[in-house]
């Protein structure tokens, strides 16, 4: 398999930055480059159909609207908590506006950030960081290979990169 198509597992290198303002968010640069299981739902769904067909060595940069990056913001994923519900964590460490925490819900762990802290109530932010941004990504394939049964059956990458279990 020499370039990127479902099915195959990709290994790239990738900033990705802020059209605005050019602002780095993330970037492989210093570590391993990513690698993904193609058209397994890995990837944010933009990512990749924009490297769909792509080949070793190949570089492409685009930008991404919200609705096929993170998705856009949305106000009832703000939710106000009683400050109560936190004195476990208040135990351990002081409660910060952009601190990050998991709250366990009844459809699976979801990570949110705390915007406001009150004398009663904490703020918690479920939406993504990145919902409402338009992301720009420049992205250069490292290696494509096919993808092994068990990676197939997993629905994810494994190796370098990957899945370890
Ligand atoms: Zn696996």
């Amino acid at each position: 398999m020499s370039e990127i198509q479902n099915d195959a597992v990709a290994s790239v290198h990738y900033t990705g930055t802020f059209p605005e303002d050019g602002e780095v968010f993330d970037s492989s640069e210093g570590r391993d480059p990513l690698t993904f299981l193609v058209g397994h739902r890995n990837m944010i769904p933009g990512f990749e159909a924009e490297m769909l067909g792509a080949k070793v060595g190949e570089r492409r940069t685009f930008t991404l609207e919200p609705a096929r990056a993170y998705g856009e913001r949305e106000e009832a994923n703000v939710v106000t908590f009683p400050r109560a519900e936190f004195a476990e964590v208040e135990a351990e460490v002081p409660l910060e506006v952009g601190m990050t925490l998991v709250a366990g819900m009844e459809d699976g762990p979801r990570p949110f950030t705390i915007t406001e802290v009150r004398d009663d109530e904490v703020v918690a932010d479920f939406n993504h960081q990145l919902a409402g941004r338009s992301l720009t990504f420049a992205v250069e394939v490292v290696e494509v290979r096919d993808a092994t049964e068990d990676e197939l059956a997993h629905g994810h990458a494994h190796g370098p990169g990957g899945h370890h279990h």
